[in-house]
């Protein structure tokens, strides 16, 4: 049986990157009584866990750019933060383009992306299959790279953030899930769960794929929905070029990236249906791995070593949902289509800020409060894999 606090300052449900950043930021700017509940027995075991750790500028739109740079800064921070380091490789990211649209709508990303102080290069076809000898890209019309993009390591986010609450005095539980939130007139006055009943007048939704139905027992319906993605590890590659970076065919959704000796690859399934399934799917595995032969035909050499899936927390324009909701006291930070973990750190602080003053100053994140869904209007981030 669990010793669960009777009373929370605020909750805040799920113990992903999400929730971990937004419960040590809320404890660093001095909330007492800060309750963190995760329903598996360990953190980081949702999306978290299961993602390729890809931390990367190169967006669509000035709100994912802004949000990476903070992001990746306080990444860089991590150590100095919390004692406990993100582990961060900087081995860049290089978008292989193979459609004129692609390189239309890329060339428009770079331009904004350089406004915005982020230098990505543009590559021609030539100087994508120069800077990729062991890969296939007859096909490549352009790229682009950006040397300070690149990797860092989930768990390790997940557990220093986790580590550092619990030293500012906030309680991080796990095996408690929560099955209920009470409402009276309006307001959020307490969480249930299995172990007890907290009273409370803040909850923070940080449930990444399962957001929808924690957001559903307060009555809030959230246009999120879960959709597997897997990838798998190779044995090694040592003829595998050293300096090989993260690499995505942006036609195929189809990505690469060192991972020990070896390889981490993923392909996206476009028409993958929504739903919890959380399986590695070997029907698609086989359509990926021949796709990524076909790119890399070092991989026929290597074996397969690992394969993991998991489920991004897809909403209808690719952006995520942070603030507040119709139900007092109820906030969101959800939706992040695919790139969460990169942005967790960000919007853990800017969470943090709008509960303890109505709106986040680090950032103005009011583009991204849920209420947007009810103009027809939106803006799509392009840039998802
Ligand atoms: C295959 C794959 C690859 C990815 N690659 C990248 C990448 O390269 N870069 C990147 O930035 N992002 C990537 N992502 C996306 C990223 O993983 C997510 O956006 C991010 O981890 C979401 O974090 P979160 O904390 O919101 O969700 P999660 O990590 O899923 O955390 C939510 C937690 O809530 C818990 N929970 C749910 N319901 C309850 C309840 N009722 N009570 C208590 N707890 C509950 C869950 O157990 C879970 O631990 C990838 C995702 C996948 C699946």
């Amino acid at each position: 049986m669990i010793d669960l606090p009777k009373t929370a300052s605020v909750v805040v449900i799920g113990g992903g990157v999400m929730g971990a950043s937004t419960a040590y930021h809320l404890a660093k700017a001095g909330a007492r009584q800060v309750v963190l509940l995760e329903r598996e027995p360990f953190f980081g075991l949702g999306a978290t866990g299961r993602c390729a750790g890809g931390i990367r500028h190169q967006f669509a739109t000035e709100i994912n750019i802004r949000l990476s740079q903070h992001s990746l800064r306080l990444l860089d921070e991590l150590e100095a933060e919390t004692g406990q380091p993100a582990l961060v490789r900087k081995c860049g990211y290089l978008f292989v383009l193979t459609r004129p649209e692609e390189v239309t709508a890329f060339e428009r990303n770079v331009r904004l992306q350089r406004s915005l102080g982020v230098p990505t290069e543009w590559l021609s076809g030539d100087d994508v299959r120069r800077r990729l000898p062991s890969c296939v890209f007859p096909d490549a019309l352009a790229g682009t790279y950006l040397a300070s993009d690149g990797l860092a390591d989930p768990n390790s986010v997940v557990m220093a953030y986790v580590n550092a609450a619990r030293r500012l005095g906030a309680r991080c539980l796990t095996d408690v899930k929560v099955t209920g939130i009470e409402l009276t007139g309006g307001r959020v006055t307490a969480v249930v769960t299995p172990d007890g009943r907290l009273t409370t007048d803040c909850v923070v939704n940080a449930a990444g794929p399962w957001s929808a139905p924690v957001a559903a027992l307060a009555g809030v319906a959230l246009p999120v929905q879960p959709v597997r993605r897997q990838w798998l590890t190779t044995s090694a590659l040592p003829s595998l070029q050293a300096d090989f970076p993260f690499v995505i065919d942006f036609a195929q959704s189809l990505y690469f990236h060192p991972e020990g000796q070896g390889l981490l690859t993923g392909m996206s399934n476009p028409s993958e249906p929504p739903g919890f399934d959380q399986s590695v799917d070997p029907a698609w595995e086989l359509v990926h791995l021949e796709a990524a032969a076909r790119r890399l035909p070092l991989l026929e050499q290597a074996g397969v070593t690992s394969r993991w899936a998991g489920l991004y927390e897809v909403t209808p324009d690719a952006h995520p949902i942070l603030g507040d909701t119709p139900v007092g006291g109820f906030f969101v930070v959800t939706g992040f289509s695919g790139h969460g973990f990169m942005h967790g750190p960000i919007c853990g602080l800017l969470m943090a800020e709008w509960i303890a003053s109505g709106q986040a100053r680090t950032l103005d994140v009011s583009a991204l409060r849920l209420s947007r869904f009810a103009d027809p209007e939106r803006t799509v981030e392009y840039n998802v894999v």
